[in-house]
């Protein structure tokens, strides 16, 4: 039986995330997604003397975020007594691969195995690589499932399994690097379609399943990895996190990871919001409008991207259009359409070619950019269908929300 939670406040969030961590007999902890202090503390646990502890952090830092390696055995630099005791205590492994999709057009789908950690059985997440002329996109999860209940959602019908651990959201960004030959001395693989030069994995959205800011302290452990000038190196302006709209933590966001923000809106007045995005119930258009215009950094160059997905009857007229200019006025803002991706049993249907572009004129006129975000890697999509329904741990309607929020997505960077 899954187990299934619903969340309802931020103590029992923190419960969760607390109880995500706890592992299994035997399980080995993963030096992966620990911060410096807690790697020091890990190898004066495996008995290296206190002077040491600073220079050897550095050692695993650059072996395992910048040359990439998932075995203590290639850490050349490294003692051999010490490579085995840490081999003992900890591991650095990749996930489980459960499958790899590629699209004709490039986009690579991951699913991914992690174990239980309190949640009764292994969860399995899908993170997607979406390549485009000069940037490479990563869209990675934060939680197997959502508390949330959007109702153009399909993974709204999901309730959470678990929070993933700092080590999970950070391994997804590893794997596909390593998968992608992004790392020194990793060759890319034959016919990939990736950026024609710079790094393969440019740009990273917390977009995936789940709602990230429900996981923060995961979350901004794993961004805070990313963006480290000696590891990875991610520059923050090139890290978006998208959210549902949750108000303290898009505040703490701004203060405490410094990334961009996505918000995903979807709708312009109170009541229609109530019920597209639920949490709108909560922190209200103008709440959240509020924490978007005190988002630190924000520019022209530093623009809040607003997602909005094109329902048919719904949210697409133009007094809608209209409303939403007057919304964003004095916020540097770009909005991202995405025409629906309808889904069985899906109340909605997706906006007429026409009003959508009616919609986006209105926007550009008023001198917002509003790209339409074209679907990536439908025919993987397709094929996916069927991976699903072979798998037991997530049920089919499972997998089809956590596609529909990946390709049709939260927005871009
Ligand atoms: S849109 Fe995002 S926050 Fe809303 S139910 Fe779907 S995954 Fe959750």
């Amino acid at each position: 039986m899954p187990v299934t939670i619903d969340l309802k406040d931020a103590e029992t969030r923190d419960a969760l995330a607390a109880r995500a961590v706890s592992r299994a007999p035997g399980e080995k902890p993963s030096l992966i997604g620990m911060s410096r202090e807690e790697m020091g503390e890990a190898l004066g646990e495996a008995g290296v003397k206190d002077r040491q502890i600073k220079m050897r952090v550095q050692q695993l830092w650059h072996w395992l975020y910048v040359r990439g390696v998932s075995d203590f055995a290639q850490m050349l630099n490294v003692s051999k007594d010490l490579r085995a005791t840490l081999d003992e205590r900890y591991t650095i492994a990749r996930p489980e691969i459960v499958d790899e999709q590629i699209s004709a057009d490039g986009t690579r789908k991951w699913l991914l195995r992690f174990p239980p950690r309190g949640a009764g059985k292994p969860v399995e997440i899908e993170t997607v690589y979406i390549p485009e002329e000069g940037r490479g996109t990563l869209c990675i999860s934060s939680q197997v499932g959502c508390t949330l209940t959007c109702s153009f959602c399909h993974t709204g019908t999901q309730k959470l399994v678990r929070n993933l651990t700092a080590e999970e959201i950070l391994s997804q960004l590893l794997l596909a690097r390593d998968r992608l030959g992004d790392f020194p001395d990793k060759d890319t693989p034959q016919g990939a379609i990736v950026p024609g030069e710079g790094r393969k994995v440019s740009n990273i959205v917390m977009m995936g399943m789940g709602e990230p800011l429900y996981n923060f302290d995961n979350v901004k452990k794993a961004l805070l990895i990313a963006s480290d000038n000696e590891g990875l190196s991610l520059s923050r302006r090139r890290i978006t996190l998208s959210t549902s709209g949750v108000v303290p933590e898009i505040y703490r966001t701004g203060e405490e990871i410094g990334v961009m923000l996505a918000i995903s809106l979807h709708a312009v007045r109170d009541e229609l919001r109530n019920e597209l995005v639920p949490i709108n119930k909560k922190y209200p258009i103008e709440t959240l409008m509020q924490a978007c215009r005190d988002y630190p950094g924000l520019s022209n160059a530093r623009r809040i991207t607003f997602e909005y997905v094109m329902l048919k009857g719904v949210n697409d007229s133009l007094e809608d259009a209209r409303d939403l200019v007057r919304l964003l006025k004095g916020i540097p803002a770009k909005i991202n359409l995405i025409p629906f991706n309808p889904w069985p049993g899906s109340a909605y249907e997706c906006s007429d070619w026409e009003q959508i572009e009616v919609f986006a004129d209105f926007i550009n006129q008023a001198g917002y950019a509003s790209p339409i975000r074209t679907p990536r890697g439908r025919d993987i999509l397709a094929a996916c269908g069927q991976l699903k329904s072979e798998s037991e741990r997530l049920r089919k309607s499972e997998r089809l929300a956590l596609e529909a929020m990946m390709i049709a997505g939260h927005g871009e960077a």
